[in-house]
């Protein structure tokens, strides 16, 4: 385990060792580390102010995802554990251990049915917490679908990456454009076409998680780039492309929630709300897994050796005080 933490704040220093990148980010890297003295395992995500204020054309928000990252306490949403401001920025989160859902859902080794279900609920869940906070997290993609284990396939998943919400005021009207192509709702494209009376609200990350369930049932994405369409115009006609063969093993509970959060229109497309009371989603051994993870989650916390008792106050030699002793 070697310790890179060169350039980092001296109390980030004091109360973590850095350990291997874990994943790059549009304004710089993760990094897992181990917290001195406990020994759990977190993730440290370091936003570079020069790379982001220079080469990036999103604006810097990390004060809004600090904000909402303290703010929010949901067992499908990442947690924060600290913040550092140095040369650059570092939030300390939870660690994900089995990495973003992206790595999941490529063919041929897709999802089970039942596995995109219990995920799909999951990440219902956390974006109902949200909104019902007034947050709008506007990026939701399968990279920003993060999950807890590395090897079972039934786990808890976590919703992360704030760098681009948007706290609600009274008015719930947005008019940033933000977003991964991939993923944006057409209103949103269409406000950069010049609409009149862009704006947009709570009804782009229903659009967003209908994209993430398709790829998650179907293994290819709804929408992409081809020469005879471009991808703008066929995410504002909402005609996705839809392969027989593979929809064929879908049930037809699932593609119609699909159909109602790939629906064009803001105001007909389903609420986060009505997803959840939505048929495929009454189901209730699903639901009796995902309750057993929470529980087994909460009393399970991240440690470094498996079984390691915590340390208690009166210990006082842990982590690599001890480890120098010893080495003395
Ligand atoms: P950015 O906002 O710069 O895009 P992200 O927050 O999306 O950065 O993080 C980039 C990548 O780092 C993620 O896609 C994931 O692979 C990894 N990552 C981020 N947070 C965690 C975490 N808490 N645990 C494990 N890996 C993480």
């Amino acid at each position: 385990m070697s310790d890179q933490s060169m350039g980092f704040p001296p109390a980030l220093k004091e109360k973590y060792v850095i350990s291997k990148t874990l994943g790059t980010g549009a304004c710089g890297e993760v990094k897992l580390a181990f917290e001195r003295e406990t020994c759990l395992k977190v993730a440290i995500k370091i936003i570079n102010k020069k790379k982001c204020l220079l080469e990036n054309d999103r604006p810097l928000n990390v004060e809004t995802e600090v904000e909402i990252l303290k703010k929010v306490d949901h067992p499908c949403l990442i947690k924060i554990k600290d913040f550092y401001e140095g040369e650059d920025f570092y939030i300390v989160l939870e660690l994900m251990e089995g990495g973003e859902l992206f790595y999941k859902v490529r063919r041929p080794a897709k999802l089970s049915e039942e596995t995109c279900k219990l995920y799909f609920y999951q990440m219902l869940l956390a974006v109902q917490y949200l909104h019902q906070n007034g947050i709008i997290h506007r990026d939701l993609k399968l990279e920003n679908i993060l999950l807890s284990s590395p090897s079972e396939e039934k786990c808890l998943i976590k919703v992360s990456d704030f760098g681009q919400s948007k706290l609600l005021g009274e008015s719930s009207l947005m008019q940033t454009l933000c977003g991964t192509p991939d993923y944006l709702a057409p209103e949103v494209l269409r406000f950069e076409s010049g609409a009149k009376g862009g704006g947009y609200g709570r009804a782009v990350d229903a659009w967003s998680l209908g994209v993430i369930l398709f790829i998650c049932l179907s293994g290819y994405p709804p929408f992409s780039e081809t020469p005879q369409k471009c991808l703008r115009d066929q995410i504002c006609a909402g005609s996705f492309t839809f392969i027989q063969e593979i929809w064929d093993h879908v049930s037809q509970e699932a593609l119609d929630l699909v159909r109602k959060l790939l629906e064009v229109d803001p105001i007909r497309r389903l609420t986060i709300q009505e997803a959840l009371l939505h048929p495929w989603l009454q189901d209730e051994e699903m639901k009796r897994i995902f309750q057993e993870l929470v529980s087994k989650a909460e009393t399970a916390p991240n440690l470094l050796v498996k079984g390691r008792k915590r340390p208690r106050a009166e210990d006082e030699l842990v982590g690599p005080t001890k480890a120098r002793k010893l080495q003395q």
